[in-house]
């Protein structure tokens, strides 16, 4: 047979012209924020995801923490470490490839660590790193979060984060429409374990919800996405981006007791 009359793989073709679409999306959302003025607050071009969820702590502390910075803590290193040990896991490949991959229909889903998202919601360009997205023919069937934290609760802010990794990547063109998300939290202790860095942790396992070993210990809990409630609380963060408001202090003075900027925050309830 001529090359030229082969016969076309339609599945293939859509995957090749939704892969398009979706790294035009992405890139027009980059290219959107590098090339205008800035109009955010602290002249950013862009805002991340993990600072929205900041927000959801304390907006005071998230400022303070931007105009006054201070070195992280051996607890934020070793929870940085724990992040990376995960993404050691990840295949090297390009972000068109994994993209490409995202895409390919199968039987289980593909689990990407470290997924690059970007769009644009109301003006601004929003950023961030999906810890671990399971695609499965385009459709995102579970976006994963993983924290190290000295207490075993699924807090606000977690939630807020993983819900806007879903709306990132639905918004780049992938279909979330039943997307849950799993919020995994280990203990500290966790975070340079070989056995999760390898993936054999039981607590990776879909049915296993809590889990204990001699190193430490872990719950995992998964989550519908709800579309609507995640843009609402991303309308209300962008109002302090966008200098509609001010920064607004938690309410919560257990929060203001374990903050670093206790001593200098004149809302502190400490
Ligand atoms: S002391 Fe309380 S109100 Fe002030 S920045 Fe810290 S957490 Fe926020």
């Amino acid at each position: 047979m001529d090359a030229t009359h082969l016969p076309i793989d339609a599945e293939e073709l859509r995957g090749s012209a939704l892969s398009k679409d979706i790294l035009a999306r992405y890139r027009s959302a980059v290219r959107a924020a590098r090339d205008r003025e800035s109009t955010l607050r602290f002249g950013r071009h862009t805002v991340a995801v993990s600072s929205i969820a900041q927000q959801f702590y304390c907006e005071k502390a998230l400022q303070y923490s931007i105009e006054k910075p201070l070195a992280p803590t051996l607890q934020m290193r070793n929870g940085t470490a724990g992040h990376e040990m995960a993404a050691a896991l990840a295949a090297p490949m390009t972000h068109e490839e994994a993209i490409a991959e995202a895409l390919v229909s199968r039987e289980k889903p593909v689990c990407i660590y470290e997924f690059r998202i970007a769009w644009e919601h109301n003006g601004v360009t929003l950023t961030g790193f999906v810890d671990e997205a399971w695609f499965r023919g385009g459709n995102v069937d579970i976006v994963a979060e993983r924290k190290f934290s000295g207490s075993p609760n699924i807090y606000s802010t977690y939630h807020i984060q993983a819900g806007l990794y879903c709306l990132g990547l639905g918004e780049m063109g992938f279909d979330t429409n039943r997307t849950i998300y799993r919020i995994d939290v280990f203990s500290r202790k966790c975070s340079n374990c070989e056995r999760l860095a390898s993936g054999e942790c039981s607590i990776l396992r879909e049915d296993c919800h809590s889990y204990a070993c001699d190193t430490g210990s872990s719950i995992s809990q998964s989550f519908p996405f709800h579309r609507e409630s995640v843009t609402e609380d991303l309308d209300w963060a962008l109002q302090f981006w966008t200098g509609e408001r001010d920064a607004e202090p938690t309410t919560s003075a257990t929060r203001c007791r374990s903050c670093r900027y206790r001593r200098i925050c004149d809302s502190s309830l400490a």
